[in-house]
């Protein structure tokens, strides 16, 4: 492809075929080994039409210097070689002037880029966006909202050493002109077990160590810590507390100092930091056993020293917080009475108090920084979200947390497929144009039957916590068989069909995704959709004379007396994710498909297997299809004519007729053979993006 005059150096030779859909013969052995090929010259974004697939090179390479955002800025999408510039201009301008909201769906596995990539078009944006205190205000606040939320979201994990553990949406608002105006963020489920154990090899979120290692010894003093992570239960578990590639101590700096930009005041930032270190010091509590008079278990906590600390940190009552650790109360014939734990009671009731308090501190910071980076002023404003969640989970065991995960994956598809590829087929009908229909798997059906009403899994798990008598996983499990079983995509041990598949453990169903199979284990997942946490201890949480931690636990309030059951944690995510869909679903989409080239975090080596799995699982060789199949390129007649109206003498400098016949004549002029386009009811189409980019060249000659 002959390059703009001026083209940085990197982008000169481009090797290989820089769209897929231009491949021939175009095998999923091809479109890998050319992914390859230009992975190895460091060429590591490939499009599918407009989709831009990214593959991890794991090393700095100059891609994101202000040069080459200068060589993006403007220009048409098939001017330059493969970039996610590319792809954040087009969905910039078309937001700017064509009032388009926009969305940028960023998906792929775990450590394949993708909120790499969400950082580079947030940069862009602020990069082409307008100037001025103001904006430039806006811009620093949502920039340091990254930094601020992986912090507390991020982990790391075997995979990846920064590791999202929380799916993320954020709008960015613009006015008129075009200048970001402020943004929304929407956080979707924290992985919170992570608060009290990590896999071997992981560690807990960053800011449990950066708190450890960048303050100073009178804030240490302060929140009653010590310097060291190992003397911390709930850190020192994995056998993991530094990582080579992270900086503890100046990110703890950096992210205080991003706080501080965005708004927080030093009460809120140290209001945050107590938390965080009762979370940790709650962890070293410990119970030893209690015989009672009447012959049962009770505890009693052995280390009163760290309760107390705690309750100095939280502004509690200690009586208040030992008391809710170790006993229940329970209601039974209109009396309330308490109950004592045993000693595996409480540590159980530690552990779900640490994690409710860390996962709602974090949607407390989400709100914080909206509450900062909300546009208030009535303007009408153009929107540009981006999506940056977890990918498709497939693990040795799987549990609640991966059902929930591959569900939103499966919704995400779903979409895909609705906009990308049925979309595309209904234009050319729509357009009047000769389609040749392509087979692809509509996963609608594996949706439903996670998600339907009253008969969904999601449904029947829910259905299962609120019955009364003895439910277990196992219950569960049961009733899934007696409904699911004759779903082609649910399969389970006890179901007639496959009784003799012992690939099967009897405590699972397995599910049969868009992506591929997954066996869930059902142990946790009752546990897990109720969410519960003993009133007791919410209610000391909503006693504490600390600055926010009472809005934490609003059902902790001893005076409101309604004793609704809080939504439980599966239809709290359904309800979130059927809102993201209709929010993306009413904007133009754009996407980015991050593949991971190894799994050992290492620069040049493409294994080909691994990408294989992925390229399967994101479904890019269906897209290249249907692409193919069609026109890359479509434009209304009136912006194509007036575009190009400069390249035909009947056409220029006035044209009089109709558009249509217009296109028709430049597209003559250039003589462009008929096969290389389609004259639709309101559009042209072009088959291959390279008439187009030739005829690009020949405007500005
Ligand atoms: P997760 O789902 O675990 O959050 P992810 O898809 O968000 O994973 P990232 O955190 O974006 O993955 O990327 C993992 C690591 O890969 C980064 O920390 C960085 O070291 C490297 N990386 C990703 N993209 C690039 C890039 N474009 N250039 C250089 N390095 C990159
Ligand atoms: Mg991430």
């Amino acid at each position: 492809m002959a390059l703009h005059k001026g083209t940085l150096a990197i982008f000169e030779s481009n090797v290989g075929v820089s769209d897929a859909v231009l491949l021939h013969p175009l095998t999923e052995e091809a479109f890998i080994a050319n992914l390859k090929e230009r992975f190895n010259h460091d060429q590591i974004y490939t499009y599918i039409g407009n989709v831009v697939v990214s593959v991890n090179p794991y090393r700095k390479i100059q891609l994101y210097t202000h040069d080459v955002i200068d060589e993006y800025r403007s220009r048409n999408i098939y001017e330059l070689p493969p970039h996610i510039y590319a792809i954040a201009d087009d969905a910039y301008r078309s937001m700017r002037d064509r009032n388009l909201d926009q969305c940028i769906i960023i998906s792929g596995e775990s450590g394949s880029g993708k909120t790499e990539a969400s950082k580079v078009i947030m940069q862009y944006v602020a990069e082409v966006s307008g100037k001025g205190q103001d904006i430039d205000t806006v811009k620093e606040q949502l920039l340091q909202s990254n930094p601020v939320l992986e912090a507390f979201g991020n982990a790391k994990t075997t995979r990846n050493d920064n590791s999202s553990r929380f799916g993320k949406y954020m709008d960015i608002e613009f006015d008129f002109r075009g200048d970001p105006i402020g943004g929304v963020i929407t956080n979707y489920l924290l992985e919170k077990s992570r608060v009290a154990l990590q896999g071997q090899g992981e560690r807990s979120f960053h800011i449990f160590y950066q708190l450890l290692n960048g303050a100073d010894a009178q804030l240490l003093q302060t929140l009653k810590l010590s310097a060291d992570p190992l003397s911390y239960t709930f850190l020192s578990g994995s056998g993991c507390v530094v990582v080579d590639t992270v900086n503890d101590a100046e990110n703890f700096r950096n992210i205080t100092n991003g706080m501080d930009i965005i708004g927080f005041s030093q009460m809120e930032i140290m209001a945050v930091l107590r938390l965080v270190a009762s979370v940790l010091k709650l962890g070293n509590i410990q119970f030893e056993h209690r015989s009672n008079i009447d012959g049962t278990d009770g505890c009693k906590i052995s280390n009163p020293q760290e309760l107390r600390e705690i309750c100095d940190l939280i502004g509690c009552p200690q009586e208040n917080l030992s008391v809710a650790l170790t006993q229940r109360t329970v209601k039974a014939k209109g009396d309330t009475v308490k109950t004592d734990l045993n000693t595996a009671e409480a540590y159980y009731a530690r552990d779900a108090l640490s994690k409710a308090m860390y996962s709602r501190l974090f949607s407390w910071l989400v709100q914080r920084i909206n509450d900062s980076i909300r546009v208030t002023c009535e303007v009408r404003t153009k929107v540009m979200g981006v999506l940056d969640i977890y990918g498709f989970e497939l693990f040795e065991s799987n549990s609640f947390e991966q059902f929930i995960i591959n569900y939103c994956n499966e919704k995400l598809q779903q979409i895909f497929i609705e906009l990308t590829l049925k979309e595309e087929q209904e234009e050319y009908v729509r357009e009047g144009i000769e389609w040749i229909h392509v087979e692809y798997f509509n996963n609608a059906v594996i949706c439903d039957l996670i998600e339907k009403n009253n008969i969904g899994i999601l449904a029947m798990l829910d259905e299962e916590c609120l019955r009364p008598g003895s439910v277990t996983d196992q219950t569960f499990l049961e009733k899934l068989n007696h409904n699911c079983a004759s779903n082609p995509h649910y399969e389970s041990r006890g179901c007639k069909k496959n009784q003799s598949d012992r690939s099967l453990p009897y405590d699972a169903f397995r599910l049969k995704h868009y992506a591929g199979n997954v066996t869930y284990r059902v142990e946790g997942f009752i546990d897990k959709n109720n969410d519960l946490l003993f009133r007791d201890l919410s209610e000391a949480m909503f006693l504490c004379q600390h600055p926010f931690l009472k809005k934490l636990f609003p059902e902790g309030n001893p005076t409101d007396k309604c004793l609704k059951r809080p939504v439980t944690a599966g239809s709290q995510f359904k309800v979130s994710v059927t809102e993201l869909m209709q929010n993306l679903l009413s904007k133009n989409p754009n996407y980015i498909r991050c593949v991971k080239p190894n799994h050992d975090k290492k620069a040049k080596t493409f294994d080909i297997d691994i990408v294989r799995h992925q390229v399967r699982y994101l479904g890019l060789m269906e897209n290249i299809r249907v692409r193919r199949a069609g026109y890359a390129f479509r434009q209304i007649y009136e912006v194509f004519l007036y575009r190009y109206k400069m390249l035909a003498q009947d056409t220029w400098p006035q044209w009089n007729g109709e558009p249509q016949e217009g296109v028709r004549i430049i597209l003559e002029a250039q003589q462009i053979h008929s096969d290389e386009y389609a004259i639709g009811k309101s559009k042209i189409f072009i088959r291959n993006p390279k008439m187009l980019f030739d005829m690009e060249e020949r405007r500005r000659d």
